[in-house]
């Protein structure tokens, strides 16, 4: 038996990676009676009608939010306000609006304004991702066993929070409820800082190219490759998230720079149990995630 229809307009600003995503799951799961996309450029809109994933995809962001019950704001963190306030004026009394950016506080404070009363907003992230961006890198399975965290402001209606829980359920996901410090504060040091790891070992790579390159490529395999994977992920998303968490990635990096440099002591100093003491912890970091189905 099919499930229950949850929403009957699904309205998706933005359909690259995660909005193309969600449309998908959505279809597939029976989730919505009818899904609307639009998005800035007619060049994605012409590729997202082409794919055929939506009922209906082009520029007009106000439009596309005309009756919808169920808004979710899929683009980068610094341009959901702008959004917000092209959408505002169109939303249906009782709509649930919602997002997916990796950043919570500043998306709130960037978006609420802009919304009138008697609409939800419920914050959200889909803590799932690939490397890819735009409409053609979207697949339904993107959040199966992936968590979703939800954000709702404080005096917020429980039954929206819930209503929005469900619909991230049913797409697969295990839905936890945060407040938005602790959400960016944690994403700070789970997420954002290994990408700015990432982007600096790739960099320092290609600053030495002079003489590694081929080297470089060659022996990628040793570590190197994975590295080379996150830091292929989307420039402009990755600049939104640091300058939008500045405070909680600066305060992880001090903490970070500081473990740093005790490991370059320990190497200097020829400390192996200090080397060994923390590779054998973090082993078994990994073994618990892989426990835990994260991995
Ligand atoms: P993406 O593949 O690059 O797609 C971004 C979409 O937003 C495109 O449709 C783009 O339109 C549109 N867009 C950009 N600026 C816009 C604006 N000012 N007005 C209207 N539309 C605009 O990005 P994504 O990976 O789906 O990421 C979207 C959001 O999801 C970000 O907030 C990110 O933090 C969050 N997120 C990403 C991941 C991940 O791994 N990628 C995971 C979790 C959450 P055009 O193509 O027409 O220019």
């Amino acid at each position: 038996m099919s499930e229950a229809i949850l929403f009957e307009k699904l309205a998706l600003i933005g359909i690259g990676l995660i909005g193309s995503s969600i449309a998908h799951a959505a279809r597939k799961t029976g989730a919505v009676r009818s899904i609307v996309a639009a998005t800035r450029s007619e060049e994605t809109a012409a590729t997202v009608r082409r794919l055929g994933f939506t009922d209906h995809c082009d520029t007009d962001i106000a439009g596309a939010v005309r009756g919808a019950d169920l808004v979710i704001v899929c683009v980068p963190v610094a341009s959901c306000g702008e959004v917000a306030r092209t959408i505002g004026p169109q939303l249906a009394p009782g709509a649930i609006v919602t997002d997916v950016g990796s950043v919570k506080q500043a998306v709130i404070n960037d978006m609420s304004p802009h919304l009138p009363k008697g609409v939800h907003f419920v914050p959200g992230h889909p803590v799932a991702g690939t490397e890819h961006s735009g409409p053609e890198a979207g697949f339904a399975e993107l959040f199966e066993g992936r968590y979703c965290i939800l954000t709702p402001l404080p005096g917020g209606d429980p039954a929206a929070t819930e209503r929005l829980a469900a619909f991230w359920r049913r797409l697969g996901s295990m839905v936890e409820v945060m407040d938005a410090m602790r959400h960016d504060h944690t994403l700070a040091i789970t997420s954002h800082l290994p990408h700015l790891i990432a982007y600096t070992i790739v960099g320092t790579a290609d600053d030495l190219a002079g003489h590694l390159n081929s080297e470089v490529l060659k022996f990628a395999a040793g570590g190197f490759r994975d590295f080379t994977r996150i830091a292929a992920s989307d420039p402009t998303m990755w600049r939104d998230v640091f300058l939008t968490n500045r405070e909680a990635v600066l305060e992880v990096l001090g903490r970070f720079t500081e473990d740093l440099l005790l490991l370059q002591r320990a190497i200097r100093w020829g400390e192996g149990d200090k080397l060994f003491d923390l590779f054998a912890r973090t082993r078994e970091i990994r073994r618990a995630l892989i426990h835990l189905k994260q991995a």
